[in-house]
């Protein structure tokens, strides 16, 4: 069996928002203690627990609300993973049914602490069937995401731009162990932050090496664990380095202060000639992402390259440029940066042209245009779709967008006469959601910005091969100087089964890109980056 986790990013957009009743007592007389946080580990028998007492100033109705992220990444039932122990007198917590949240029953407008205990619920399903969105918390070393750690009082966030101080402790653990969060390294940190920010946030303590950098004087950290067997350390911080260096550069956005990556080998998952699984995942979060993988040789460096590339490039695609309405805009967040992983890939030097090519040719175009849903218009694709829907549903999102984005590169490069480009248009984006917080990734803004680089044809272009879902005819699109188009016959790629176990199916009318013999490579690769 060939397992695969595909690559998940999530972005919060409306999903934790609650209506608030009661403000915090600060917005009436100026005075208001921050929100605290104390992770400490508590061993029963042979497992470990995460114990978190939670400090805040409760309601002055003698009843507070915690909200707790019970479903996330796909995942339903968190709240299963968490226990009460024995509450301070005067307060007391339950679960609410029905609902994602704790209640806390206190003194009126008391400072109240609540505490809660986490477990793994892994129980006897393997590890790699598990891992890595659900808590993972054993004796050597716990990993889990702020959503399933950190419960937040709902008064406290007085809407999603709102900014609340944050104090996080993490206490008696093993002195030896490495201790690290989206916030920074150590047991403590005190922050400022969105609601939204502290639910998407990793936290990671026990037998982890951490490794640190600059990267225009601003600390970039790399966190990970076990022994690998494919790569290095050092193979993976490069690639970080190289990758967070080309981003900001791509961007012109120096403006991130800090930012971790965490890297979970996955050690159970079966290599042999009877059962092979091969994962790899990873989820972008506030000023960091979490990514996983297993550790064995269905993961080489090379597919590891890919999904870091692909999720620091999600820091600008889908955090700092958020989508307004999550799947709907997946076409975007996924799609445009499957593309500038492929392009900056190529411009970074991670791949030639030939791979270049190879990867345009056989995940995007030969996918998409054999794909069971390439003609669903975009409003058809939803949470269930997008998550249950089988790998076509999941897919097509990432595969039509990135090939529109191709054209649309193709496109504004042609109508300027290589004076723009798409690379320019995204920063444009990137300008305009800075200069208005508010503005969120709709279609009304993106044809906006499309309209200044493409002009009314780039608009029809959108609502056509992205709204209606219709696949864009290449002989009728311009191309860069030097790439043919061949539209061939060809066997269907399956990548989840052994080569020559089943008779392959032929899938007809597939456009697939060829380099032109009379251009060099190197002047292919100028004209695809121009
Ligand atoms: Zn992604």
């Amino acid at each position: 069996m060939h397992r695969f986790f595909p690559l998940l990013y999530h972005i919060p957009a409306g999903s934790s928002w609650v209506m608030v009743v009661w403000l915090c007592l600060w917005r009436l007389n100026g005075a208001c203690q921050p929100l605290e946080y104390t992770v400490s580990p508590t061993y029963e028998d042979e497992t470990m627990k995460l114990r978190i007492t939670v400090q805040f100033d409760g309601t002055h109705t003698g009843k507070s609300y915690l909200n707790y992220q019970s479903n996330q990444f796909g995942v339903d039932g968190q709240m299963d993973f968490i226990s009460f122990p024995d509450q301070m007198p005067g307060v007391s917590i339950f679960k609410e049914p029905d609902s994602n949240r704790f209640v806390v029953i206190h003194a009126p407008d008391a400072r109240v602490q609540a505490t809660y205990l986490l477990t793994d619920l892994q129980g006897k399903m393997p590890f790699y069937n598990y891992c890595c969105f659900n808590p993972i918390i054993k004796p050597t070393y716990f990993h889990v995401q702020a959503g399933h750690l950190l419960a937040t009082p709902s008064h406290y966030w007085d809407g999603p731009d709102d900014i609340q101080t944050v104090h996080f402790n993490m206490e008696n653990f093993p002195p030896e162990w490495v201790l690290h969060s989206s916030f920074g390294k150590g047991p403590k940190q005190h922050v400022a932050l969105r609601n939204a920010q502290l639910g998407y946030a990793i936290f990671v303590g026990g037998d982890f090496r951490r490794y640190a950098f600059k990267v225009a004087n601003q600390p970039v950290y790399f966190v990970t664990r076990g022994e690998w067997t494919q790569f290095t350390d050092d193979t993976l911080r490069n690639l970080l380095q190289k990758t967070v260096e080309g981003h900001r550069v791509f961007w012109q956005d120096f403006s991130d202060t800090l930012y971790s990556v965490t890297f979970l080998p996955i050690d159970d998952a079966p290599w042999s000639d009877k059962a092979k699984s091969a994962s790899c995942g990873g989820s972008g979060l506030t000023n960091s992402f979490m990514s996983f993988a297993t550790n064995n040789p269905g993961i080489d460096y090379d597919y590891i390259r890919y999904v870091y590339v692909h999720e620091l490039m999600h820091r600008w695609i889908g955090i700092k440029i958020e989508n307004a309405n999550e799947e709907k805009q997946y076409w975007f967040s996924e799609g445009f940066t499957e593309y500038f992983t492929l392009k900056n890939s190529l411009r970074y030097g991670f791949i030639d042209v030939n791979k270049f090519l190879q990867q345009l040719n056989d995940d995007f175009m030969a996918e998409h245009y054999s794909s069971t849903t390439k003609l669903f218009p975009n409003d058809s694709l939803n949470y269930e779709r997008f998550w249950n829907g089988g790998r076509d549903w999941e897919k097509l999102p990432y595969r039509r967008g990135c090939i529109y984005a191709f054209h649309l590169d193709n496109y504004i490069r042609k109508k300027s006469k290589g004076a723009q480009n798409l690379d320019m248009m995204m920063r444009q984006i990137l300008k305009a959601v800075q200069a208005n917080p508010n503005q969120k990734l709709d279609h009304l803004f993106f044809t906006r910005m499309v309209r200044q680089s493409a002009g009314k044809k780039g608009v029809l272009d959108f609502q056509k091969f992205i709204e209606k879902g219709i696949p864009i005819d290449f002989a009728q699109a311009p191309l860069p100087i030097g790439l043919n188009l061949e539209v061939v016959d060809m066997p269907k790629i399956n990548k989840f089964e052994p080569p020559g176990k089943t008779k392959p199916e032929i899938v007809k009318n597939i456009p697939q890109f060829r380099r032109n013999p009379n251009i060099s490579e190197q002047a292919l690769k100028a004209a695809l980056l121009q």
